[in-house]
């Protein structure tokens, strides 16, 4: 039995992961994909104190060390149902049930789709949404990235460095990311805006050709050989559904302590309902998330 189980090695798992290692409690974490989360994908972070620049998936890795160091176990596996039976979670995998005391569930989010028909089709043909990843495959290609916030952003000004042309599809006439990276960005000769516009529909055989999209009401083609989709996230709350209170757009609701509705399960990062989701955000989570755990361990 595990005084805790996080769900989710990305930057408020790790932390709070580290946080009850350092209480002496026994605790295991699971991760489906990466162990460091989101930032992974991120070529440089310069706004996390203590390193003036560092890759995302170094920052990721060092996360990782030093959870491990201390004693947590890191287990790559999915859970995929949480339930309470009495005073004790059964966190579930596909062939295995751990029990725990306590959990802390960070899942932190995933990039929301376009929701067109031919999107699924074209995954990993043309349509990724990672450009940190993927951009190398289009060394020298065309590609479109849609989205207008700092995301959208980034992935442009990484890709106009690989890429011979790439076209920003927003659907508004202005940008929500930062002014800096916009300006940036607007310095580039191969990069070209286009403003009002929405993604009707992906063109191709085996890979994507084209994208079909509206600008101000008129229908256009743009030819392309990938697509970045930058559009935002969705929280990963889809095994929650029911078990415990979720807000309209599915974000994870908790107290002041993050401790949900249920009693001994708390939440952490971009997973749940605030407003801004950054790592030293989901790292402070992770730390009062643990810490109010150790309490409630504290309790039993
Ligand atoms: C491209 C990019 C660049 C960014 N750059 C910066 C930056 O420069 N500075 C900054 O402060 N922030 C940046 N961010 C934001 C930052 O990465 C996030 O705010 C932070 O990673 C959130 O941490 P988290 O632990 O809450 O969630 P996540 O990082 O999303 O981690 C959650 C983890 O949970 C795992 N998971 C989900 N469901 C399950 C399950 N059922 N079972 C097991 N594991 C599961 C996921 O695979 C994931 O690894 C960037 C984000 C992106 C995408």
């Amino acid at each position: 039995m595990y005084d805790c189980i996080v769900v989710g090695g990305g930057p408020a798992g790790l932390t709070a992961a580290i946080y009850l290692k350092r209480a002496c409690k026994k605790v295991a974490i699971f991760e489906r994909e990466v162990f460091g989360g989101q930032i992974t994908k991120a070529t440089e972070v310069e706004n996390y104190p203590g390193f003036d620049r560092i890759s995302g998936m170094e920052l990721g890795n060092k996360m990782k060390a030093q959870a491990e160091d201390l004693g947590v176990e890191c287990f790559y596996d999915e859970i995929i149902q949480i339930e309470k039976n009495g005073d004790v979670f059964q966190v579930i995998t596909v062939d295995k049930t751990y029990e725990s005391k306590t959990v802390i569930y960070a899942a932190g989010t995933s990039p929301r789709k376009l929701g067109i028909k031919e999107e699924e089709k074209f995954i990993g043909n043309g349509v990724s949404y990672c450009a940190t990843c993927d951009g190398a495959f289009y060394k020298d290609k065309t590609v479109c990235v849609v989205g207008g916030g700092n995301t959208a952003i980034d992935d442009a000004l990484y890709l106009s460095n690989i890429c011979k042309k790439v076209y920003v599809i927003h659907r508004r006439d202005s940008f929500r990311a930062e002014p800096i990276k916009v300006s940036s960005l607007k310095e580039k000769d191969n990069i070209e805006f286009i403003y009002n516009a929405t993604v009707e529909g992906i063109m191709g055989n085996d890979k994507v050709e084209a994208l079909e999209i509206v600008v101000n009401d008129k229908k256009m083609e743009v030819k392309t050989d990938g697509v970045f989709v930058a559009i935002g996230s969705t929280p990963n709350t889809e095994i929650l559904d029911n078990f415990f209170s979720l807000d309209a757009n599915g974000y994870a609701l908790s107290n002041h302590e993050l401790e949900t509705s249920v009693a001994g399960l708390f939440v952490a990062g971009d997973v749940r309902d605030k407003q801004v989701k950054q790592l030293t955000t989901a790292t402070s989570d992770g730390t009062v998330a643990a810490t109010f755990a150790i309490d409630y361990l504290n309790t039993l």
